[in-house]
C-alpha cells in the first residue's frame, strides 16, 4: 500500500519578547541567529530525505513569531521541501501576529506559497490584550485579515483565549461574535492554563483566575455559541465551518506521521517519535534527534482520536489495527454515556462538549 502523505512542521524559535503566559521554546532574534537557523533548517530537511521519502501535504511554520524571519527566509525553506519532497496540493500554513500587517507583505506570502494563515488575535477587547501582554490591537486584527483576503489569502484561523484573568462571559462573547461577523472559517478557542516555566505561573495567586466551574461555563458558552452559528466543533478546541479543518493538525489526533525540523519540534516517522533539544544553538551547531520511543500504539491511537469530535469509529479503527474497537471500552463507556459525557453508537466511541471539559480524566477510564 502506498504511504500516506506526512505533513512537515518547521520550528520558529524567535519572538521579540516573551508573553507572560507561553511557555514555547523562543528566544531574541540576535546577530546573525536567523541566517544561521534558516541555513539549519534546510540542511535538517535534505538530511532526513533517506528516512521518509514520502508525498507531503501540508507544511505548518509555527513557533515563535515566523513572521520575524522575512519572507525570504520563509522562502528558501518552502523551496527546499519542494525540492527534496514529492508535493501533494499541500495545506501551507503561517502563524502570524496580527500586528505584523505592517511589516509583512502578504501578496508575497501568497506568492511563495502560503495558502492559510492562523492569527494569533487571543481577543478583540484591549483590556484583555494588555492583561495576556500583548502588543496588537483590535485595529491591527481588523486590517491583517483585510489584507490577507485582499492578497487572495481566505483560509483564516484566528486564536482566541479564553478563561483569562477577569474575563467576563460578554468579554468571550464579543470576540465570538467579531469572528462571525467576519465570516472567519477556522477558530481555535484555547482556555488559559498557567505552565510552570511562565511568567503568569509566579503570580498566579494575584491574577483572578476562573475556578473549574467558571471554566466549564466559559467553554460551554464557546461550544453553544459557535455550533449554534453553524462552525463543527471538531476537536477539543477547534471549530470549523465548511470542511476547513486544519489539515495538518487534524494528522497529530488522526495519529498519522509528521515531520518537526526546529529546536523542540517533535516527529513521528515511521512508527518512531524523536524531538530537537530546546536549545537554538545545537541545532544550529549539532542538530540531533533524541529518541522518543515508538508511537502509534491502541493507547496512543484511542487518546489522540477521543480528542476530536469522531472520536473512535469502528472503520477507521479496523483499518488500522484490523479488528473492532474492544468491547470493554463500550462497557466502560456507558455510565458515562448516561451522565452526557460521551456519545455512544453502532459507528463507535466519542466524547460530547461536556466530556471534552474532562477528557484526560475520561480517556484514561475508558482504555488504561
Ligand atoms: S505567545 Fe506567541 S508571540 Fe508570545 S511569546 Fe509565545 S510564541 Fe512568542
Amino acid at each position: 500500500m502506498d504511504k500516506k502523505p506526512i505533513g512537515i512542521y518547521i520550528h520558529v524559535p524567535f519572538c521579540a519578547g516573551k508573553c507572560p503566559y507561553c511557555n514555547f521554546y523562543s528566544v531574541e532574534p540576535e546577530g546573525n541567529l536567523i541566517n544561521l537557523y534558516t541555513e539549519a533548517v534546510c540542511k535538517e530537511i535534505k538530511s532526513n530525505l533517506g528516512i521518509c521519502a514520502v508525498p507531503v501535504d501540508s507544511i505548518y511554520l509555527g513557533g515563535g513569531t515566523p513572521a520575524l524571519i522575512e519572507i525570504k527566509n520563509i522562502d528558501k525553506i518552502i523551496n527546499t521541501i519542494y525540492k527534496c519532497f514529492p508535493m501533494c496540493n499541500p495545506e501551507i500554513t503561517i502563524e502570524l501576529n496580527p500586528s505584523c500587517h505592517s511589516a509583512i507583505d502578504f501578496y508575497e506570502l501568497k506568492k511563495i506559497g502560503i495558502n492559510r494563515v492562523s492569527l494569533g488575535m487571543q481577543s478583540i477587547n484591549q483590556h484583555e490584550l494588555n492583561k495576556l501582554g500583548r502588543s496588537h490591537t483590535l485595529s491591527d486584527t481588523e486590517k491583517s485579515i483585510y489584507n490577507l483576503r485582499e492578497a487572495g489569502i481566505h483560509n483564516i484561523s484566528l486564536d482566541i483565549m479564553a478563561a483569562t484573568p477577569n474575563q467576563t462571559e460578554a468579554d468571550l462573547l464579543k470576540s465570538l461574535n467579531f469572528c462571525t461577523d467576519n465570516f472567519i472559517p477556522h477558530l481555535s478557542v484555547y482556555l488559559l492554563k498557567i505552565e510552570e516555566s511562565t511568567k503568569f505561573f509566579k503570580i498566579k495567586d494575584s491574577l483572578s483566575l476562573p475556578d473549574e466551574d467558571t471554566q466549564a461555563k466559559i467553554y460551554l458558552l464557546a461550544d453553544h455559541f459557535l455550533t449554534s452559528h453553524g462552525y463543527k466543533h471538531y476537536e477539543i478546541s477547534n471549530f470549523c465551518k465548511n470542511d476547513m479543518e486544519s489539515k495538518h493538525n487534524l494528522k497529530y489526533w488522526n495519529c498519522d506521521e509528521y515531520l518537526g525540523i526546529g529546536p523542540s519540534a517533535h516527529s513521528f516517522i515511521n512508527g518512531k517519535r524523536f524531538f530537537y533539544k530546546n536549545s537554538l544553538s545545537e541545532f544550529i551547531e549539532n542538530p540531533f534527534q533524541i529518541s522518543d520511543g515508538s508511537g502509534g500504539s491502541l493507547e496512543e491511537y484511542c487518546m489522540l482520536r477521543l480528542r476530536l469530535k469522531d472520536g473512535l469509529n469502528e472503520k477507521d479503527y479496523k483499518m488500522k489495527f484490523g479488528e473492532n474497537i474492544p468491547r470493554i471500552f463500550y462497557e466502560r463507556a456507558k455510565k458515562y454515556a448516561d451522565l452526557g459525557f460521551i456519545c455512544l453508537s453502532e459507528h463507535g466511541i466519542s466524547l460530547t462538549p461536556k466530556g471534552f471539559l474532562v477528557s484526560n480524566n475520561l480517556i484514561s477510564k475508558l482504555i488504561l
